[in-house]
């Protein structure tokens, strides 16, 4: 001990020590070079050594970090801590007082990673006398904060529960519970966002539980797959929330181009996740903030979405704002700090486990709160149906509505979303009377009758003769519709054997996206009808009635054979 104090103060004073030793007492200085320098090749050379923390790069292939130990407090037991971060190989020396020196090399999955944190930690080679300095050398690191965040402190006791890992388990217990609930939720009312978000929350849960280090509890998992999950599981949480976002969004909230930059969202960011992992020289030193700046489209995305559905007047979309605002801010604080304007440490991570805790919660609370809004409306519409059906608002001869029994409710089943009107004649129908008999088409009438799939969301009608009309609600009510058109021969034929030929049908189909009146939206659909019918039969003209008509007709035309 004595005859260390005595060789630190020589070292700390003689002018004549040697060049290694002139480095500041106490210091951490880096240095960098190509896979092919050594630390004795430029221990030799301070003016390759650079001491503040922002000196630190990984643009070489291998950087140097020395730890001055002189002047250091003894450690017992020191370990290397940095932040956990790929690399391709590692190398510990420790150089004695005396002049003693060994080196420990490291694969990256050799390294133990912390319990509490997104730290990872290696064993230092020991001496047997005093240390005067570690050097630690990284091939190809991804990350600067593999090096500004590099310590010699001392090895945690494996038993340690800290206070932060309480609060993540606390936390991922918390997730557990909108995970349970969606699927309940989803019994209920079949609604794609329910299985969107249950998707986010897992994914989230995962992130959590691995960036938090708290995955290390309960596997033994590689540095490669730590980092794999971690960056994958960012990538799927977002892509599911943004699907998420799109599906929950009342409809007519958003724009065609806002939803599909919603959904686009997800591949962009998996895509740049990926070239963090994997991206070789010279992409590598950047890859790491390529890949945090790949977050600010995400952040613009959703924030534009946000203000767009919220001056519409969106009450789902209140929710996501307060339940993202945290995170949003966090993500850009880590976004900022990333491209070098300031440091954001290690210890933001708390903040982000918590602001995905945060959100998860405030989501399901809106999540919640469509599911009342859709129930309510589902109950009224069932209702509706039951009242409907006690008016014997029934066609004899298909047990579809007739014509009275939709019209007198039209604006209730507006109200309850029924936006699309689909107008179906026969093509030729007149024929089978005539070549086959009443009876048979009679038989064909019923068969259309079971074509058009009544359920709680299409409403069928027979207007008269071999007319039809559905009325459908839902985003896909188009598609459904013109799914029941097309299906019509192929149940005809199956259910009058020895028709000698196939009966199609014509349509003309209007969706609206603000109430109109029964006789105006049918008189249209009759119109289109006809068009379809004087283009050729068995197909459907199709318009979509916008709120306000940029133009005379307010409307846009798609034809569909
Ligand atoms: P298009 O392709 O132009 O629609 O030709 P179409 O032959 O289908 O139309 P048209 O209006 O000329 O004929 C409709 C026929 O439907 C005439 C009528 O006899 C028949 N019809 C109307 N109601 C019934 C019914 O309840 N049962 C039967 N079997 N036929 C009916
Ligand atoms: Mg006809
Ligand atoms: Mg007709």
């Amino acid at each position: 001990m004595l005859v260390s104090l005595l060789l630190l103060l020589w070292a700390g004073q003689a002018p004549a020590a040697p060049v290694a030793d002139e480095f500041p007492i106490g210091s951490t200085c880096f240095a960098s070079g190509t896979l092919e320098t050594n630390y004795r090749d430029i221990a030799q050379d301070r003016s390759r050594w650079h001491c503040q923390p922002g000196d630190a790069s990984i643009v070489d292939q291998r950087s140097f970090i020395r730890f001055d130990m002189n002047g250091r407090k003894a450690i017992e037991s020191p370990v290397l801590t940095t932040r956990l971060t790929l690399f391709s190989a590692m190398r510990i020396t420790a150089i004695g007082t005396l002049g003693e020196n060994r080196s420990l090399a490291y694969s990256r999955d050799e390294v133990s990673f912390a319990t509490n944190d997104w730290l990872m930690r290696a064993r230092l080679p020991r001496l047997s006398q005093p240390v005067a300095a570690y050097v630690v050398e990284f091939d190809l690191p991804r990350h600067v904060g593999v090096l500004t965040g590099a310590t010699i402190a001392p090895a945690p006791k494996a038993l340690d529960v800290g206070r932060s890992e309480l609060i993540i388990a606390w936390l991922c217990g918390l997730l557990c519970v909108p995970l349970v609930l969606n699927f309940a939720f989803f019994r209920v009312l079949r609604q794609r966002f329910v299985l969107w978000h249950a998707a986010a929350v897992l994914f989230m849960l995962i992130q959590t539980l691995v960036s938090s280090g708290l995955i290390n509890r309960f596997f033994s998992l590689s540095m490669m797959e730590l980092c794999v999950l971690s960056a994958g599981s960012w990538g799927l949480a977002i892509a599911t929330a943004s699907l998420f976002i799109s599906d929950l969004i009342e409809p007519g909230k958003l724009d065609r181009i806002q939803v599909q930059s919603l959904r686009w969202l997800g591949p962009w960011v998996l895509a740049w996740s990926y070239v963090y992992l994997f991206a070789s020289d010279p992409i590598r030193p950047l890859s790491a903030q390529a890949y945090l700046a790949s977050y600010v489209p995400a952040i613009l995305v959703f924030a534009w979405v946000f203000t767009t559905a919220a001056s519409r007047g969106s009450r789902a979309i209140l929710f996501q704002i307060v339940a993202w605002a945290p995170m949003m801010l966090t993500g850009a604080l880590r976004i900022v700090s990333a491209l070098g304007l300031f440091e954001v440490p290690i210890e933001l991570m708390l903040e982000q486990h918590i602001s995905i805790g945060f959100e998860v919660v405030v989501t399901s609370i809106g999540v919640a709160d469509r599911f009342m809004a859709i129930k309510r409306q589902r109950d009224h519409a069932l209702a509706h149906t039951k009242i409907l059906e006690g008016l014997a608002a029934r066609d004899p001869l298909t047990g579809l509505f007739n014509r009275r029994g939709i019209e007198e409710r039209f604006d209730e089943l507006t109200e309850e979303g029924f936006a699309t009107m689909a107008l179906l004649d026969l093509d030729h129908f007149k024929v089978i009377n005539d070549t086959m008999g009443h009876a048979t088409g009679d038989a064909v009438l019923q068969a259309v009758a079971v074509a058009l799939g009544a359920d709680e969301d299409t409403l069928a009608v027979r207007i008269g003769g071999e007319e039809f009309l559905l009325l459908l609600r839902g985003k896909d009510g188009p598609e459904r519709a013109e799914r029941r058109r097309k299906s019509i021969p192929a149940r005809i034929a199956a259910e009058i054997p020895g028709l000698d030929r196939l009966v199609t049908a014509s349509m003309g189909m209007v969706t609206c996206t603000s109430p109109v009146r029964f006789s105006e939206l049918y008189s249209r659909c009759d119109h289109l009808l006809y068009e379809a019918k004087a283009a050729g039969r068995n197909r459907t003209e199709r318009v979509t009635m916008t709120p306000k008509p940029a133009r005379e007709s307010g409307a846009t035309v798609v034809s569909l054979r």
